[in-house]
């Protein structure tokens, strides 16, 4: 495959498309990568084992082809509840009329129906509100039998056979794993993926419980997605790798008026922890019937690129879309053209969040700042973990992050994080022989021209992980160039 030797990508914010019926050819993969995808999400709420794994086989096979690693975001549905069916079909209902829902498998009608979740009766009070079928019918409880709730339709519509239901009132006692999920989650983790997401997040024992099942085999992300998870942001933050705005149903389980605040605080507090944290869920919506975007979702990506986001999402456009191909094209458009703003960095800077007492970080704050004043042309980081470059991540620097690793993970992992360009090297055995790597990597992969410095920084002596304490400028000279030496693989 033919791909230019400037492999860098020039765009800090990185791309997640979502994979489906519309993206499953090795060539559309190819292509969406071409276009700006770093990382591929496998949505579990869709399609069948078999269609996930081949479609991993495929993202494989580019990234061997590439020669750049490709991060993988395996999608697990989650408790998503549900109302039973109805004996004759969909039914209208109507603003202030009473509805009841009880546990009885027997098919619905315009009064009642089955809820077949005894935990939402256990937890409901007066006065909660239930949201069905993506909000458009609101009930509220006033009376809770314990088996059964009496409700008055506060919006009415069309309900229909087997529509999702809301709860955003309360937290309740559901695992976030469904034995739909711990299958999947097998099924994810045997295919290989870097990250595992968990739907309908409640509060940090649902991230430790999944934890404990996924070990270090993948990192975990969690869809902030609802109110209570949103209230619970910080332990959740303190256990998960990273997190989703998941603005599909948070933005059922919240008033919409909240959602650009809420999302607002999580990009701002994920970044203050220093973990990834995606934007997702109509972005680019129209783009799944139109080539082009309205100019409200060119300014809501634009949004999520002001705010610092890590990375900002494609689900339907990518997945089921007329145009997948360019909706990435078109988020990477808006990214860069937003990042050329001079008041994009300013913006970014402004929210520059206090350091950790830590020699690493004093280490990599020092880097962005000697960076920015030498006008060097990257910042080179040495990870195993991927801590150190989660670190420099953090502090957002205009230059971009390269990273060297022996952990293939790792690399594939940090494809997530803002501003990273992640390598994955033999290992190195002292930090002069890493400087060498890095300023040839540097110069390969389109960083780092003849002249220019890069910031390298590192712990020594080697192998101790998250001991960063050395920073050097290397300057790119004529030894340095990749075809008069022997590579990494
Ligand atoms: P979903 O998650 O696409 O799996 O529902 C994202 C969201 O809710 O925004
Ligand atoms: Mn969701």
């Amino acid at each position: 495959m033919a791909h230019s030797s400037k492999i860098h990508r020039e765009r800090p914010t990185k791309i997640v498309a979502t994979l489906g019926p519309a993206s499953s050819t090795k060539q559309m993969i190819c292509a969406l990568f071409e276009a700006g995808a770093d990382v591929f999400r496998l949505n579990f709420s869709h399609g069948s084992h078999a269609d996930h794994r081949e479609r991993m086989r495929l993202i494989r096979e580019v990234e061997q082809e590439v020669g750049r690693p490709i991060a993988v975001l395996g999608d697990l549905q989650g408790p998503k509840l549900r109302v039973g069916t109805f004996g004759k079909g969909p039914i209208e209902l109507k603003e202030g009329q009473n509805f009841r829902l009880d546990l009885d498998p027997t098919p619905g009608d315009g009064r009642r129906v089955q809820l077949p979740h005894p935990e939402i009766f256990a937890a409901i009070e007066t006065g909660h509100d239930l949201l069905l079928d993506d909000g458009k019918v609101r009930l509220r409880i006033v009376k809770n039998g314990g088996d059964f709730a009496e409700t008055q339709v506060i919006s009415g519509h069309v309900l229909s056979d087997r529509k999702g239901v809301n709860v955003p009132d309360v937290v309740l006692p559901l695992s976030p794993l469904t034995p739909k999920d711990r299958a999947d989650l097998v099924v994810a983790l045997d295919m290989g993926v870097d990250w595992l997401a968990l739907s309908f997040v409640q509060r940090a024992e649902d991230i430790a419980e999944a934890k404990a099942l996924v070990g270090n085999r993948a990192a975990v992300l969690a869809k902030i997605e609802k109110p209570s998870a949103v209230r619970n942001l910080l332990p959740i933050l303190e256990l998960a790798d990273g997190v989703m705005v998941a603005r599909g149903d948070l933005g059922v389980e919240m008033p919409p008026e909240n959602v650009p605040r809420t999302q607002k605080l999580i990009v701002r507090e994920a970044r203050r922890i220093g973990k990834p944290v995606i934007v997702a869920t109509q972005m680019l919506e129209s783009m799944i019937t139109n080539a082009t975007p309205t100019r409200a979702e060119a300014s809501d990506v634009a949004t999520a690129v002001y705010d610092g986001a890590d990375a900002i999402m494609l689900s339907a456009e990518s997945a089921a879309g007329q145009y997948p191909i360019e909706a990435v094209q078109m988020m990477d458009r808006i990214a860069r053209h937003t990042q050329q703003d001079p008041t994009y960095q300013t913006g970014i800077d402004a929210q520059h969040p206090d350091l950790q007492h830590t020699a690493a970080d004093a280490i990599t704050a020092a880097a962005r700042q000697v960076a920015s004043t030498i006008e060097a042309s990257a910042i080179i980081t040495y990870t195993t973990s991927g801590s150190t470059t989660l670190r420099a991540a953090r502090e957002r620097p205009s230059v971009p992050i390269l990273c060297l690793t022996s952990k293939l993970e790792t690399a594939r992992r940090l494809m997530l994080s803002f501003g990273v360009h992640a390598t994955h090297t033999a290992d190195v055995a002292s930090f002069s022989e890493m400087v060498q790597k890095a300023v040839q990597i540097a110069v390969r992969d389109g960083l780092a021209s003849l002249g220019q410095s890069v910031v390298v920084t590192a712990g020594v002596p080697f192998g101790k992980p998250g001991n960063t304490n050395v920073l050097r400028i290397a300057v790119i000279e004529e030894e340095h160039d990749p075809r008069q030496l022997t590579l990494p693989a």
